[in-house]
């Protein structure tokens, strides 16, 4: 049995100090192990309809304006993480964006296909959206939730 982590004070919540010197992803733990993914946000546009580059970007920009978030690219997604957490990512697909955002309560809409508790305070809705008129007030709250998660503040 290993703690390494005996030491660390449960009032003091863990932000993320160290970054992987192979892939550049930022943990909570110094060496945290993990699997290095070296996938940009660029791999990711690469080739994509215009139209649906110009979706990814709105919807950063979305993200942006709801607070701080640094791009976490892996190869299934451009994950979005705030200061403490990764609180949504997208793909881009031939019709638009393939997404979740993850939100401290179950939002019963049919605008997300999928619903999932992650845990108990915390869900992750699927979503797909294929025209940047989708971002409108309803979603960019849903977004704004998510980047509070993604902040660790307090989401009510
Ligand atoms: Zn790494």
């Amino acid at each position: 049995m290993i703690h390494p982590s005996k030491k660390t004070d449960p009032s003091s919540p863990p932000l993320l100090m160290w970054t992987c010197p192979t892939c550049g992803r930022k943990f909570h733990r110094s060496k945290q192990p993990h699997v290095c993914d070296t996938t940009t946000v660029e791999d990711h546009l690469r080739g994509k309809d215009p139209a649906v580059v110009a979706l990814f970007h709105t919807f950063a920009q979305a993200v942006g304006d709801a607070g701080p978030y640094e791009y976490a690219p892996i190869k299934a997604q451009v994950g979005f993480q705030g200061h403490r957490r990764i609180f949504a990512g997208v793909s881009l697909t031939k019709r638009g964006l393939e997404g979740y955002l993850d939100l401290p309560r179950r939002v019963d809409s049919s605008r997300f296909r999928n619903i999932a508790p992650y845990t108990r305070r915390l869900f992750v809705h699927h979503f797909v959206l294929t025209s940047a008129d989708q971002l409108d007030a309803e979603f960019l709250g849903w977004i704004q939730e998510a980047s509070q998660v993604g902040q660790g503040l307090p989401t009510r």
